[in-house]
């Protein structure tokens, strides 16, 4: 059988947007389909700002109609971090932005009845060395006040009532943690930028941003339009467009495969409470089944440099059998890949920055993410207070020498697969 893409796709197309001519002038230009730029264009639209969103490819063809739909408590430095950098009382509150972004996409997906195969099952996290499972008790006993989850300690030898590996030395179960249907959500999305009165054109790359009086002109590849407000809303996909963006975001692949049909009793004996799961290695691994639960679908780094997603079937393929070594001998189906954007303090921004909005950087994590501090940032451009986030004015750096091509990535996976293999 020749192998298929994105799984996702086999019941959820992505949109080509509009076909409708470009306007001349808008109130609002938004350079980017995904989640972050139609959350934005709803409220921008809402807000009674005409908007335009164009996308260089369909719409979702980023990240967001190909992720691997998991949705977690989306920060990767720790409250302590957070407060040594920005003091207890700013430090707590950016933490908190994380919880408010899982919150508010359950309540789009269980009040607003968002159709995205919303399944709030929670995650597994297995601990890959002793040292590992050492640190996630001392974390779960520790939560911080205020940002409590529900978390449920797995010792080794209730491992198989989660996952049916020996790869793990223990985990913990976060309960509140849940999975999407990404290019459901993503088609959700749209639709409810699109019924809030938003333009949103697939196939239109935006080729120049030039300032001129009273905002921007906007070259495109179906013409030239005049916009008050633009927002940089690109993600991994970032260019030399907006170079001082560019220099600030590290584009990182992820690679995703989907098993062939395994039957619901087979992916039911690998994961029983049909839950995501993850690990403690550095170099992360994502798992879970499909939402009709009769595969597995299956993602990480597979390669030190960037790669197509075909040519890393068998490593991912060898990988998947580290975790669940039954699956020897079972073929991926589909496989894909999309570009993920790090940040060098590993935490998304946004706000404006000479004149531009932005709204990026979600280290692998946006499907919360990306949702919430997309409706925030078309909030604060249309001038709304609840647009507010702990988040705004955080400086974004970049380091010397960087200009958006991450030549430190492959010795850096180098190093961590080391790691990971010694249990640190
Ligand atoms: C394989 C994979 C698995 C993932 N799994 C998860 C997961 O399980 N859970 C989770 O929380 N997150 C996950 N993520 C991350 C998550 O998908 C992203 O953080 C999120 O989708 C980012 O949304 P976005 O709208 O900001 O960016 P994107 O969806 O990437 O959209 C950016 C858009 O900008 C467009 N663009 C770029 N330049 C131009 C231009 N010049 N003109 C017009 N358009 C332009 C691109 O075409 C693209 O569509 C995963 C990512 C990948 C790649």
């Amino acid at each position: 059988m020749p192998l298929k893409g994105s799984y996702w796709l086999e019941d959820s197309a992505l949109p080509s947007g509009t076909t409708e001519a470009l306007p001349d002038a808008v109130d609002v230009l938004v350079v980017g389909a995904g989640y972050t730029g139609l959350s934005a264009a709803r409220e921008t639209s809402l807000g009674g700002l005409s908007t335009l969103v164009c996308d260089r490819g369909l719409v979702g063809s980023g990240c967001s109609g190909l992720n691997g739909g998991q949705v977690a408590y989306s920060f990767k430095p720790s409250l302590d971090e957070l407060s040594a950098r920005h003091g207890a009382d700013l430090g707590f509150r950016v933490a908190e932005e994380a919880r408010h972004a899982l919150v508010n996409l359950r309540r789009l997906a269980e009040s607003e009845g968002l159709d995205c195969d919303w399944q709030p099952r929670g995650s597994f996290y297995g601990a890959h060395s002793a040292r590992h499972f050492a640190q996630i008790v001392r974390d779960a006993e520790t939560q911080p006040k205020g940002l409590e989850q529900r978390i449920t300690i797995v010792p080794r030898a209730d491992l198989r009532g989660e996952v049916d590996s020996d790869l793990y030395q223990g985990g913990a179960v976060f309960h509140d943690d849940a999975s999407v249907q990404p290019a459901k959500l993503l088609n959700a999305v749209y639709r409810r930028a699109a019924e809030a009165g938003a333009t949103i054109i697939g196939n239109c790359a935006v080729t120049a941003i030039e300032r001129s009086s009273g905002g921007f002109r906007v070259a495109t590849a179906r013409g030239t339009v005049r916009a008050t407000k633009v927002l940089v809303a690109t993600n991994g996909y970032t260019t030399s467009l907006t170079p001082w963006h560019r220099r600030r975001v590290i584009p990182i692949g992820s690679y995703q495969i989907a098993t062939e049909s395994l039957g619901a009793e087979r992916v039911r004996t690998l994961i029983p409470n049909l839950r995501n799961v993850g690990d403690t290695r550095r170099v992360i691994v994502y798992l879970r089944p499909s939402p009709d639960g009769t595969r597995i679908l299956f993602g990480g780094r597979a390669a030190l440099y960037e790669s197509d997603a075909a040519r890393c079937v068998p490593r991912l393929e060898s990988m998947l059998t580290e975790v669940f070594p039954s699956l020897a001998g079972v073929s991926a189906t589909h496989a894909w890949m999309g570009f993920i954007a790090y940040t060098f303090d590993a935490m998304p921004h946004l706000g404006e920055h000479d004149g531009l909005f932005y709204c990026l950087g979600y280290c692998g994590q946006g499907v919360p993410t990306a949702t919430y501090f997309g409706m925030r940032i078309g909030q604060q451009m249309a001038g709304r207070p609840e647009g507010r986030t702990a988040l705004d004015g955080l400086s974004f750096s970049t380091r010397p020498l960087y200009y958006g091509n991450p030549w430190f990535l492959a010795p850096s996976i180098f190093s961590y697969r080391l790691l990971d293999r010694l249990g640190y």
